[in-house]
């Protein structure tokens, strides 16, 4: 046992709260196995715990604005992880970090967030207006924006009924799965708009557009949240 220990030493090990959805919580297991493969080398993989929760209800709470009962479902989620020996957390998804605070106070915990992580990135880049797209608690809430603009971000947003269109085609497309055409034709004259207003990269600000909108359908800088957060993931693993 404690021989076993040793050999796990170089990493630690990280909890993830996923499935909202799980098939952007497929990227990040892929992505953070991938990364610690470019670090490590050899059969090295990642030392991950997942558990990923039925998003079906979530979503449903989320419609219904019950963000005190996702909070304490989140809170639930961290505690089983760190039950199993998760020695920080990352809530895969840009949407539930609404509840964060929960999460931190039940666990008390570090948790990676992920729009920390995703301003950190642009800052390198030495970008400061920024468009944002995700689902609408992500693109309106001050629990994300703000903390964008705390972070020294001008925040662009698509007007209203594109903003509308964005989040439909997150729960009804994506989250299930379907990478259609033309949705993809959609953002990508929603992001060509934003750049005509300024916009100098754009935030792909919810976990699963990613598996719709690469660099090549931009024509400015993509941060995919998914991608930033899984190299923060990697970091934290190696620290
Ligand atoms: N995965 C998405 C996000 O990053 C949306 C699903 C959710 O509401 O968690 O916001």
């Amino acid at each position: 046992m404690a021989a076993q220990k040793q050999r796990d030493s170089q990493q630690k090990t990280l909890g993830i709260i996923g499935g909202m959805s799980w098939e952007s919580t497929e990227s990040y297991y892929r992505l953070i196995n991938e990364g610690i493969k470019d670090k490590l080398g050899g059969l090295h993989s990642a030392d991950l715990l997942i558990h990923s929760v039925d998003f079906a209800p979530i979503g449903e709470l989320q419609a219904e604005g019950a963000w005190a009962e996702l909070g304490a479902m989140m809170a639930s989620s961290g505690e089983r992880l760190q039950a199993a020996g998760a020695q920080g957390l990352l809530i895969a998804t840009n949407t539930m970090h609404k509840v964060i605070g929960d999460v931190e106070a039940a666990t008390n915990l570090p948790i990676i967030h992920i729009a920390d992580a995703t301003a950190k990135e642009i800052e390198k880049q030495g970008l400061t207006k920024i468009a944002l797209l995700g689902t609408q608690f992500t693109m309106t809430q001050d629990f994300y924006k703000q903390r964008l603009i705390d972070a020294g971000l001008q925040v662009l947003l698509p007007e209203d009924e594109a903003r509308a269109e964005i989040h439909r085609i997150i729960y009804d497309e994506l989250c299930k799965g379907q990478i259609l055409d033309s949705s993809r034709q959609y953002y990508r004259q929603v992001i060509t708009d934003l750049a005509n207003e300024g916009a100098e990269g754009v935030i792909l600000g919810c976990t699963e557009i990613g598996l719709l909108i690469k660099q090549t359908d931009s024509p400015i800088p993509v941060f995919d949240t998914t991608a930033i957060h899984a190299a923060a993931a990697v970091d934290f693993l190696l620290e």
